[in-house]
């Protein structure tokens, strides 16, 4: 009994997919930030954040949040896949563009 060649698994198609690099889901509704490591001119080498997306050069992405952000700057996550050491300024940058954790709706109020 030969066993059946399996489904093609030939599709080895390169989709950019946005990963946050801290918590490695992808960007939902709300987007992720996109870092870059700027490839040419004066500031090549730079890491710098990218709210436009058109900035060229090695990306890396992370989550809004203080979690991910916190995550991918203490763990070197960023430094990790962008190759590089980023510096005080793009950390600064990414921190002050950490949306607030949003505000519990509903808090159990205790009484009496
Ligand atoms: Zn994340």
């Amino acid at each position: 009994m030969n066993t059946a060649s399996g489904p093609a698994v030939g599709k080895a198609r390169r989709t950019p997919i946005r990963t946050c690099v801290a918590c490695r889901t992808s960007g939902g509704k709300r987007g992720l930030l996109r870092v870059v490591r700027l490839g040419a001119g004066e500031d090549a080498g730079t890491v710098v954040l990218d709210p436009t997306g058109k900035r060229s050069g090695r990306g890396a992405y992370v989550c809004p949040t203080p979690d991910c952000i916190g995550l991918a700057l203490k763990q070197k996550k960023l430094e990790r896949s962008l190759k590089t050491p980023i510096g005080e300024g793009a950390a600064e940058a990414l921190r002050a563009a950490a949306l607030p954790a949003p505000p519990s709706p509903s808090l159990p109020e205790v009484s009496g």
